[in-house]
């Protein structure tokens, strides 16, 4: 079975992880005008959501973002206050080129200035089998770690800015209702928004949970896509130590399977700092383990695997852990579309109701690459190109 991973190195030989923004028509003339006059409600304010008002509003489009948790970023969630560097708790790796920051920005007036780190033949990856560690060698890896901040601080510092006042959060949305010249979208309170259009950004597993009511009702076709869709759920871990005793990351000997992922890495990497931050990803079926601990059983569940592994070092070495189980957010409830997933779902996912209701979010792609922030980002601009098409904007 080709995982997502070996997808995405395709992907990236073949350049298609890098078409955020590659026909670059938000620098033509239309978005500099910024005429439109349509109104358009973004459901969700994560990297999807995010990009989709960002775009929208460049249009001169007036744009409201309704987010039901108390913060946007979704699942690119931060931690500020674990160490003396940013914790992203969710999305945390560029999984294509960096210059996939400019297209997200896509504003040549704009300089980013994120700094990225990779990986070099130093950076050793460790297998162990459930018994040993043994060393694999460089570690190959062609991802990005962002430096001294998250995907989260990128977006408040390069999207968030010209979208911010448009964004209510804590607003849960309840119902899209579709009249013939209008969307009304009504939020928990009961307040109804209309609308020209709606974007909704929400995760897979909100929409097979049916916590929006749609009238008329998605259609039945629609909606055996979404149920068909598998969604892995996940969690991740950090644990600070005082000192570093780990490579750049210990792989499990079958943990890349249909049933999820499970790795340990260096979260410290190419972080300004003396602090040592051992991470957890795992998701699928590898993190129900994990995720049926809390609290001190979770450090001692983690420290007795890390001591096996170790031979004992990790608990005295312990200073504190953190831990950030996606199952339990309210809204989110999910790590990703499965790697195993099947590609045609997402073509009919996304598909728009009408000139109306256009979907947006990581999954939703082309089948080449997806559940990462710079699909999340990318599926927005093709939901906004949809409606630059419609004429709706
Ligand atoms: C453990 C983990 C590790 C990951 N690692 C990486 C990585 O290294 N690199 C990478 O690129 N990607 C990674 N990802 C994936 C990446 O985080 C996501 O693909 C991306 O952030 C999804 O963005 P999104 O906008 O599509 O969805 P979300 O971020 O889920 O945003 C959807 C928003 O909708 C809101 N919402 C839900 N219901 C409602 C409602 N009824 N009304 C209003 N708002 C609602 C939610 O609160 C949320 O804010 C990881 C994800 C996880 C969970």
């Amino acid at each position: 079975m080709v995982t997502r991973r070996e997808v995405l190195r395709v992907a990236a030989v073949l350049g298609l992880g890098s078409s955020v923004g590659a026909c670059g028509w938000l620098s033509d003339d239309r978005a500099s005008e910024g005429t439109s006059d349509a109104r358009v409600v973004v459901v969700g304010a994560g990297a999807a959501g995010m990009s989709a008002a960002y775009l929208l509003a460049r249009l001169g489009v007036d744009v409201a973002v309704l987010e039901a948790a108390p913060q946007v970023g979704g699942r690119i969630k931060t931690a500020r206050n674990f160490v003396d560097f940013p914790i992203p708790l969710g999305g945390e790796w560029i999984h294509v080129d960096a210059d996939v920051l400019d297209r997200i920005v896509d504003d040549p007036t704009v300089e980013i200035t994120t700094e990225v780190v990779g990986y070099g033949d130093e950076d050793e990856t460790w297998l162990w089998d459930g018994a040993e560690l043994s060393n694999l060698g460089p570690s190959g890896d062609t991802d990005l770690k962002i430096v001294g901040d998250t995907w989260l601080t990128f977006f408040e510092q390069y999207v968030l800015p010209s979208i911010d006042s448009r964004i209510q959060v804590g607003t849960p949305v309840q119902s899209i209702e579709r009249t013939d010249d209008a969307v009304v979208i009504t939020d928990a309170t009961g307040t109804a928004h209309e609308a020209d259009a709606v974007v909704v950004t929400v995760p897979i597993q909100v929409i097979k949970d049916r916590d929006i009511s749609f009238m008329p009702p998605l259609s039945s076709e629609k909606l055996e896509a979404f149920d068909a869709a598998r969604v892995w759920t996940g969690m991740k871990v950090f644990i600070e130590f005082e000192q570093k005793f780990w490579p750049s990351s210990v792989v499990i000997e079958g943990s890349d399977s249909d049933a999820g992922q499970k790795l340990w890495y260096d979260a410290s990497h190419g972080q300004d700092s003396g602090r040592y931050v051992l991470g957890l990803f795992t998701v699928g079926d590898q993190s129900i383990p994990y995720q049926q601990q809390s609290g001190d059983g979770l450090r001692d569940f983690v420290l007795a695997e890390l001591d096996e592994m170790s031979d004992g070092v990790a608990t005295p070495a312990y200073v504190q852990h953190l831990a950030q189980n996606w199952a339990e957010e309210p809204f989110i409830r999910q790590a990703y579309f499965a790697d195993s997933g099947d590609w045609q779902l997402p073509s009919r996912m996304r598909q728009p109701v009408g000139d109306q209701i256009f979907f947006a979010g990581d999954a939703y792609t082309d089948g080449s690459d997806w559940s990462s922030v710079h699909t999340a980002a990318q599926s927005a601009r093709e939901a906004v190109e949809l409606m630059v098409d419609a004429g709706v904007v």
